[in-house]
């Protein structure tokens, strides 16, 4: 019988059906950072329980990490704590820890597929909400609470509720400047944040089928935001080149036959769907939020709609009827698991070649991992940025949700390549969010004010897709 990726994986993987009507699953890989992880270590500590497969765990380093200064001890006694004690926990359980020595460590949605950790027809868990990046290799990946952390840690399982599945088919070519943050922003928008409950959603259609592995980790990364519990694209040659050579990938034979089973995960032509829903891609423009949800977004040239949320409005201070275009910013952030690859830093810096930012704006680069980081340099991408007024910072979360130094205060204003724009998020309680492109924030950036892409690149720099 046809099936879906989802229906594969979760059969693949139950280990039984609960009473309860949940599935117990078994999970292939448990990623682990410093912030979700101690309470967990605590819990198996207090109960005299070991981790059941330590070679199935693996931890990183990426939310309280400082990005300026990355010298041990940190100057936040709190950070220096919770990594310290990640570190103790993995040495105490045989732990693989890619901490800030390692030249692996960055954020763990960042580095599990560059690593070839990530791949097609697995499970796997994460203490953190935008695990669901990992479904851009079609794989099925839960973000997870810390009690979840501890079932995992203790037995390499989840007990799931079964999810209904959403293809969301999308047709046609994207426009120059607009790119997947708009696409996912815009299905957010469409669907709202809360329609994807209950539901994994399926990418597909030949838009996605000509994404980059970059592109539709950006789309997975924010299916959470759209309600979804996971997200993922259905695994094909794409996924295959940018996974072969990676360190954790089978090498040799064993790559092609891999390969041949990963193919055998993908969802069968003829399956059927709980909903499916069908956009046109080339009507996609730049998107820009608006509000404090990610559906809370217009299109770069349009105005904010009349019956927008009074309570969102007014904690953004902007009005019904008002264009974004023009909105002055304080600071520009190129970063989060949503939008610090090499292709977002590459999109950002040929925005950026020949100009500089604005005076009043502050402008910050984090790339998402080590790697990432030194590939730019490679690439002279660290001096456009420099040379531009952007700060090049070290690997981490950062202004992604600033449990680091890296923080909007008052009521600044953030042009952000980051995935949540929730009040608070940014560090300070009044402060702002509008996510977008990072050419978009790049483009932000130079002119001061919130701008279309498109006019900016029409008036000088290049624009790609
Ligand atoms: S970048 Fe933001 S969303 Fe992504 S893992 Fe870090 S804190 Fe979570």
């Amino acid at each position: 019988m046809a099936s879906t990726l989802l229906q594969k994986v979760w059969d693949a993987h139950t280990v039984r059906r609960l009473p309860n009507g949940q599935a117990q699953l078994f999970i292939g890989l448990h990623l682990i950072h410093e912030v979700t992880s101690p309470q967990a270590f605590d819990m198996l500590r207090a109960r005299g329980w070991s981790v059941a497969f330590p070679s199935r765990t693996i931890a990183t380093v990426d939310h309280i990490v400082p990005t300026l200064d990355q010298r041990r001890p940190f100057v936040d006694l709190l950070a220096e704590e919770m990594l310290s004690s990640l570190e103790r926990n993995c040495r105490e359980h045989q732990i693989r820890l890619l901490d800030l020595a390692s030249g692996h460590q960055g954020i763990v949605h960042v580095i599990g597929p560059e690593l070839g950790l990530t791949q097609p027809g697995m499970t796997i868990a994460c203490g953190d909400s935008h695990t669901s990046t990992h479904g851009a290799f079609g794989a099925i990946a839960f973000g997870i609470g810390t009690s979840q952390v501890r079932d995992v840690l203790a037995s390499q399982c989840l007990a799931m509720d079964p999810l209904k599945v959403r293809r969301i088919s999308l047709k046609g070519r994207l426009q120059p400047g607009v790119y997947a943050k708009d696409v996912i922003l815009h299905i957010i928008r469409r669907l709202g944040v809360k329609g994807g409950a209950g539901f994994a959603y399926e990418y597909a259609g030949d838009t996605f089928d000509r994404m980059s592995m970059d592109e539709r980790m950006t789309v997975c990364n924010m299916s959470i935001e759209g309600g979804a519990r996971v997200g993922y694209v259905n695994p094909d040659e794409t996924t295959f080149s940018y996974m072969r050579g990676r360190p954790f990938v089978p090498q040799g034979e064993e790559f092609e036959r891999a390969c041949d089973w990963w193919s055998s995960m993908a969802s069968d032509p003829g399956a059927a769907y709980d909903d499916e829903v069908t956009l046109d891609a080339a009507s996609i423009r730049p998107t820009v939020t608006w509000g404090i949800n990610p559906g809370q977004s217009i299109a770069i040239d349009e105005r904010i709609p009349s019956a927008a949320d009074d309570e969102a409005l007014a904690f953004m201070d902007f009005r019904s009827g008002q264009p974004l275009k023009g909105t002055r910013i304080d600071v520009a952030f190129v970063g989060s698991c949503t939008n610090s690859r090499l292709s977002d830093l590459r999109e950002a810096a040929r925005i950026l070649r020949g100009h500089h930012v604005a005076p009043h704006v502050k402008a910050l680069v984090v790339p998402g991992s080590q790697a990432v980081r030194a590939a730019a340099e490679r690439e002279g991408l660290d001096r456009v940025f420099t040379e531009a007024g952007f700060e090049w910072r070290g690997a981490g979360c950062s202004m992604c949700l600033a449990m680091n130094p890296d923080r909007l205060e008052g009521r600044q204003i953030c042009a952000s390549s980051s995935n949540r724009n929730f009040k608070g998020r940014q560090g300070s309680p009044t402060g702002r969010t509008l996510l977008m492109s990072p050419a978009m924030v790049a483009a932000a950036a130079v002119a001061g004010e919130v701008v279309d892409v498109r006019e900016f690149a029409a008036a000088g720099a290049g624009v790609g897709r």
